[in-house]
């Protein structure tokens, strides 16, 4: 393993996917918060979502997707003011999907985006 990129972290994705145990989501971590890439030289942008970002951005309708893939696609195209927004977003999605948005019981009552969520089962 350190042979295939001369014992160094490579700073794109196939290379990074090459890597034993390296997936789609953890290329997207290492990019955007390892290396501070918003976005490839095509111009696709970096965002890894785990299963609480799946989940938050499903529930509340910000972007919907069946997949991972399709609800990372979703989050990028919905996402506005992306140079300010997306290099962030990964954490602040996922701290609101651990802590408040959990998945069996959210804490919709505390919740500071309540008024903004499509979810129809909000709890007290
Ligand atoms: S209102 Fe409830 S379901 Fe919606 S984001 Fe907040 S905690 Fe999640």
């Amino acid at each position: 393993m350190v042979d295939l990129h001369g014992g160094e972290v490579p700073e794109n994705r196939a290379a990074l996917e090459a890597l034993p145990g390296v997936g789609r989501k953890t290329a997207n971590v290492v990019l955007n918060t390892a290396f501070g890439r918003l976005k490839d030289n095509e111009g696709k942008y970096f965002l890894a979502v785990d299963t609480h970002i799946q989940r938050l951005a499903n529930r509340t309708g910000y972007a919907k997707g069946k997949t991972v893939e399709q609800t990372e696609q979703a989050i990028i195209k919905n996402t506005p003011n992306k140079t300010e927004f997306m290099f962030n977003l990964h954490h602040w999605f996922i701290l609101h999907g651990r802590y408040t948005c959990t998945a069996r019981t959210p804490k919709c009552g505390s919740c500071i985006i309540e008024d903004l969520c499509d979810y129809k089962n909000k709890t007290e």
